[in-house]
């Protein structure tokens, strides 16, 4: 023990003593990553069953850990523990290697109290905790935990049927898990595509598989979880995004946004990305970066999406990636197809506290008809703007909802509730979201935020209930883009390979 404390005290790296929470004086200096010193005895050893879980296929830093020194430092010499730096340096290059993060003026750096150096720091992981160059990355390198088998249950408690389609396609994914081969599904919006999952995931969990469906947004992961605890009542899952109370340490099935799977490493067997093409998803190496490093190595993904980017339609088409297309609805009803209205200059007019004629006359049509309406703005400025508007001109009376709204998950229950008439809202709301006899409008659809994925996506919240199959969706514009377009040709596309 004594020789282990030396090393730590002069590496600067800091080791919680005890189990409570930090506190500088509990903390005692670290310096070396060797962590395979030899244990004097030969007898066997046991591993802590509290630390196996927390650590295992996980990557804390060495000052998040809640347990003493002497616990974690028997681990490393027994091998069951590995701490490693948290920043390389290549090619005179910091590297981070919990986000992967290598582009230099995302790094900082400062005089160091901790290893008294000039320490760098990342800046692309700091809303996780910060980073630095005397920072350790702990991980588990022991036997695995034991996780519950499930093998004689019946875990998938869905008592719908899949169409033709879906089944087709379940069948497929089914086959690529087993042969642990990426799989996209490209599916158009509503046309099932979590029912689709289900026979994929109940085999790796009764197999003993952990599995986590990402998404990169919040919304998603709200409006995921208690479908699928309803599909798998006997299965623990956990909810992971920034605030999320329902979480379970070591759930075999976790829904997370992209973000919280860089707090992984290679705990997964699969991992299947929902709304792939999502910002901030596709633009964002720190994402691809996450899913490679939480999954075990060859390990499948599973990329699910109604607009695949170029890249991945490219794969798709050539062969080189496998997957199924869904071109038609569960409920076999063709996608509603946008029409496009021309409203002047939309801009200028809420300026000066005007709707254009042709939106107010289609709008106090759908309050009549007591729809619920969502209409789309391409930013807060607008949204603030016109949802004043709204309030002066319509009596259903308006309420609003973009990303840093501290009120978003409350007013989109409102919304679904219908104590909530018209959500105006920023592309936020553009998936995951759905509420049924609903209809929609995009304000300003030539703006340029709305490019063809985007439309596609906002068409899709509508008509996607059996009991109300159509539904208008209308893109108000001052001059058609090129995106309008093509979105529009897509969706009809789409309806005429599904055969409606
Ligand atoms: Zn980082
Ligand atoms: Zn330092």
């Amino acid at each position: 023990m004594k020789q282990f404390v030396q090393a730590f005290k002069e590496a600067g790296g800091w080791l919680f003593t005890s189990s409570s929470p930090p506190s500088k004086s509990e903390t005692v200096p670290i310096t070396s990553y060797d962590s395979h010193l030899n244990t004097s005895s030969n007898t066997p050893f046991n591993p802590n069953p509290e630390l196996q879980e927390h650590l295992y296929g996980r990557e804390w830093l060495l000052e998040e850990l809640p347990f003493n020194l002497e616990i974690i430092q028997e681990h490393i010499a027994a091998g069951c523990v590995t701490l490693s730096p948290a920043i390389c340096i290549d090619n005179k290059r910091p590297c981070c290697v919990r986000c992967g993060n290598v582009t230099p003026y995302l790094f900082s750096s400062y005089d160091c109290a901790r290893c008294m150096k000039r320490c760098h720091y990342c800046r692309q992981c700091l809303t996780m905790g910060v980073v630095k160059q005397c920072s350790s990355l702990v991980t588990w390198t022991g036997p695995p935990p034991i996780i519950p088998s499930y093998e004689d249950e019946t875990l998938c408690r869905w008592k719908g049927t899949l169409s033709d389609a879906q089944a087709d396609a379940s069948h497929s994914l089914l086959k690529a898990v087993r042969d642990s081969k990426d799989f996209l599904i490209w599916a158009v919006c509503g046309a099932g595509k979590t029912e689709v999952l289900f026979q994929a995931i109940e085999k790796l969990l009764a197999n003993g598989k952990r599995t986590a469906i990402a998404t990169p947004r919040t919304d998603v992961v709200i409006e995921l979880l208690p479908r699928l605890q309803k599909a798998f009542p006997s299965v623990p899952i956990s909810a992971l995004y920034g605030g999320s109370t329902e979480r379970i340490p070591g759930a075999p099935f976790v829904i997370a946004t992209t973000h919280q799977l860089l707090r992984f490493k290679a705990y997964f067997d699969a991992i299947i990305i929902d709304e792939v093409d999502a910002f901030p998803f596709h633009h964002d190496p720190m994402l691809l970066y996450a899913v490679k490093k939480a999954l075990k190595p060859s390990s499948p993904t599973i990329y699910l999406t109604a607009t695949p980017t170029g890249e991945l339609k490219k794969r798709f088409l050539s062969h080189r990636l496998n997957g199924v297309k869904i071109p038609r609805r569960y409920h076999g009803h063709p996608l509603p197809v946008p029409k496009s209205v021309w409203a002047g200059n939309w801009r200028k007019q809420i300026k000066n506290g005007r709707l254009s004629k042709t939106f107010l006359d289609w709008l106090k049509e759908r309050v009549e008809l007591q729809r619920p309406i969502f209409i789309f703005v391409p930013s807060v400025e607008v949204l603030r703007q016109l949802t004043r508007l709204l309030n002066e001109y319509v009596k259903a009376g308006a309420a609003s909802v973009h990303a840093e709204d501290p009120e978003r998950h409350q007013k989109v229950a409102d919304f679904r509730k219908g104590t909530i008439r018209i959500l105006v809202t920023t592309t936020i709301l553009e998936r995951g979201v759905t509420v049924p006899f609903a209809d929609a409008a995009v304000f300003g659809a030539d703006d340029h935020v709305f490019n063809e994925s985007a439309l596609v996506q906002i068409s899709g919240r509508i008509g996607r209930d059996s009991r109300d199959p159509g539904g208008d969706i209308i893109f108000f514009h001052f001059g058609v883009t090129l995106e309008m377009v093509k979105a529009r040709t897509h969706i009809m596309d789409m309806n005429k390979e599904g055969g409606v």
